[in-house]
């Protein structure tokens, strides 16, 4: 059987019941880091395990040996370092081998960053569109043109060392929009946790004064 277990994206409170029983009776954990997962099992006063190292960029036999202790009966949970597996982190190459090989899957739901955000956000988020991570390159500027049309609540991930670049260049491409909503949250459920809201006029001000650290969530308004 297969667990895909969601962590804490800061506030270890946050961890639920089931998550903590999970946790406590498989066989073993597959995770991104072992180092951060061992932390968490410690933190969480939860009996250590054996940890599997499974991520963005492991050589395909891993999950092959993580596929035959599936079939062979055992119970593995999947993690990500924080917040939900498979969301702008790895997993889906293992959820998506062990549906074919018909192993049994649950999934124990619980913290992740854009859901955050976007309760936070005070926007209409009945429909919404997720981006992860914006591209680096190739793609980025049609992205970030494309959010003038969307009729859906936008949001993406950023990080400490993109956040200033990506807000001034989001208010060059929303220009004609000065009036659009958006929202900036940093470091949700954590001590420092901030959550500001501007507009597309007001994003160059915010590029300039919001705290470079942490991690962030920007969520736009719709159009
Ligand atoms: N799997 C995670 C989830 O379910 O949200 C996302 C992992 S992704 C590698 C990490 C990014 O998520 C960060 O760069 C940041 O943009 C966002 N993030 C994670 N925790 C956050 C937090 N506490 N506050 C704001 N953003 C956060």
């Amino acid at each position: 059987m297969l667990s895909i277990v969601s962590t804490p994206i800061g506030n270890l409170g946050d961890i639920t019941l089931r998550a903590l029983e999970t946790l406590k009776k498989c066989d073993a954990i597959v995770c991104e880091d072992t180092r951060v997962t061992g932390q968490l099992l410690k933190l969480l006063d939860l009996p250590k395990k054996e940890l599997l190292s499974c991520h963005g960029y492991s050589d395909p036999r891993k999950v092959d040996n993580i596929a035959r202790r599936l079939v062979g009966g055992q119970h593995l949970v999947l993690v990500s370092d924080a917040g939900t597996p498979g969301i702008s982190d790895p997993g889906y190459a293992l959820v998506s081998r062990a549906r074919s090989e018909r192993i049994p899957i649950e999934v124990i739901p619980g913290p992740a960053a854009f859901l955050a955000a976007l309760s936070a956000s005070g926007l209409p988020i009945n429909r919404f569109v997720y981006f992860g991570f914006l591209p680096l390159k190739k793609g980025r500027q049609t992205l970030l043109r494309s959010f003038k049309d969307e009729e859906r609540t936008i949001v993406f991930y950023e990080s400490v060392h993109r956040i200033e670049k990506t807000i001034d260049e989001l208010a060059e491409a929303l220009r004609e929009q000065p009036d659009r909503s958006v929202v900036i949250a940093r470091e949700l459920t954590k001590v420092h946790e901030e959550v500001v809201t501007t507009t597309v006029a007001g994003l160059p001000a915010i590029a300039r004064s919001i705290t470079k650290k942490g991690e962030f969530v920007v969520v736009i308004g719709a159009r």
